[in-house]
């Protein structure tokens, strides 16, 4: 390992880039996790170079967040959006491109820290061609989200398999829960070495603002009783569950109710379509004049939202981790959720929140109604919130932890042997 090398680390992420508004068409967790995680990394001292897939001509190629903080585009494919299930094709030359920008600056990356099955390819391949070490989380696994959805796409069967291949040759999984490491061992392949490190949230920017205040920032008055969701607009994340939830709520007609869904484009992108079929069941139940969409919320508005919000509810059908969970508790506001994956471990039934099983519409309309109804309660649930992510699920904390674990990898004397025939072909 050249030494000069040794604190240069790739966070590779194909088609997360981390350097792009969040909650539109396909961003969300992932972009968050690997924008925070490099940009705590490079305050623990490393150079954090994050590759992603140039995904229109406007964009710039090189994004610098902080003096060794940067997000590197590379050419592959079309220089337009490309839905995920479509990417993997242009992985290769994702592959050589990222060869040609080493070559070109000087760095060669000893460890890369790939994101999702689509980067552990292309981390599979640096291996093969270089010899660098892999590090992985897969921020959702098919063998798990294919239970979930009705329509299996054509890229499964690839996506298992490499799925199942990284497990067994990466140095380190990182698993962001026990849930998630359970279904790896279970559905994916008993091979390989996992470790549990969480994803994080900022909790000096959650948790910075009064309820109070939030409520007169947006003209909500003290007594209303908010109801809120953020995240993308995906069939996955359950939204339907929670419209249906709240038109049978209790508190319907009994009290000022409002439900907020954050989140989403504007008419015209990808994500459009579940938008206009959330609308229209809104429309459908009579709820029009309670339920707001504010559209995509940004840095400066997400906190006073969730300080706003007497409950937020992640209906999710699946959740690998679930970061508007975690966002929600260091805001102190409960949290009702699915029953599912990581939310199973952020979500401490009856001490942080309330966990319901997921697409059972009186399940969640019970659950909320109790944190609504019970002001103290919901008092006493937000609080305790506040405190498990501060304890737990800090970005710092959690960069410390990939940071010790980089550093092992790095140190560790065994080389990895190169195949020095290893052809780049997906
Ligand atoms: N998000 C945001 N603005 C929005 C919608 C979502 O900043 O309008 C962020 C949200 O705060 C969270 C992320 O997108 O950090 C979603 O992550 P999560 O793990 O909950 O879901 P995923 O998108 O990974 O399925």
């Amino acid at each position: 390992m050249n030494s000069a090398n040794q604190k240069h680390i790739a966070l590779i992420s194909v088609h997360g880039d981390p350097a792009i508004e969040i909650g539109k068409e396909e961003a969300g967790g992932q972009n968050v996790y690997v924008r925070y995680v490099g940009e705590a990394l490079a305050k623990l001292g490393w150079q954090v170079d994050m590759f992603t897939r140039k995904a229109s001509a406007d964009q710039e190629t090189i994004v610098q967040h902080s003096p060794n903080c940067r997000t590197i585009r590379l050419t592959a494919g079309p220089e337009e959006f490309v839905p995920r299930d479509n990417i993997f094709g242009y992985a290769p030359e994702f592959v050589e491109q990222l060869l040609n920008f080493q070559q070109e600056s000087g760095i060669k990356y000893s460890l890369v820290h790939t994101n999702y099955w689509i980067s552990s390819w292309v981390g599979m391949q640096l291996k093969k061609i270089q010899g660098s070490k892999q590090v992985h989380t897969y921020h959702s696994l098919g063998a798990v989200k294919y239970k979930s959805v009705s329509t299996i796409p054509l890229i499964a069967k690839t996506r298992l398999a490499v799925e199942k291949e990284v497990l067994e040759t990466a140095e380190t999984i990182v698993a962001t829960s026990p849930q998630e490491k359970e279904h790896m061992r279970s559905l994916v392949s008993t091979k390989g070495n996992i470790d549990i490190i969480p994803c994080g949230t900022d909790i000096h920017k959650f948790g910075s603002i009064q309820r109070e205040q939030a409520r007169a920032e947006l003209g909500i008055n003290p007594e209303t009783k908010v109801v809120f969701y953020v995240g993308r607009f995906d069939q996955r994340k359950g939204i339907e569950t929670l419209v249906r939830a709240v038109g049978q709520s209790k508190l319907r007609g009994n009290a000022d109710l409002k439900l907020i869904i954050g989140g989403g484009s504007r008419p015209g992108h990808s994500d459009g379509r579940e938008r206009d079929r959330i609308e229209s069941i809104v429309d459908e139940l009579g709820m029009r004049d309670f339920t707001i969409f504010p559209g995509r919320l940004g840095d400066d508005t997400l906190p006073v939202y969730y300080a706003a919000a007497d409950v937020c509810v992640v209906p999710s059908h699946y959740e690998p981790f679930g970061l508007v969970a975690i966002e929600a508790m260091a805001s102190g506001t409960p949290v009702v959720a699915s029953d599912v994956g990581g939310l199973q471990f952020t979500v401490v039934p009856e001490q942080t929140g309330l966990l319901a099983p997921p697409k059972d519409n009186a399940a969640f309309a019970a659950a909320i109604d109790k944190i609504l109804s019970d002001p103290i309660y919901a008092k006493q649930l937000g609080q305790a919130a506040r405190k498990r992510v501060e304890t737990k699920f800090s970005w710092d904390g959690v960069a410390s932890q990939l940071s010790e674990l980089y550093t092992d990898l790095l140190t560790q004397s065994l080389e990895i042997p190169v195949d020095k025939t290893a052809a780049v072909s997906a």
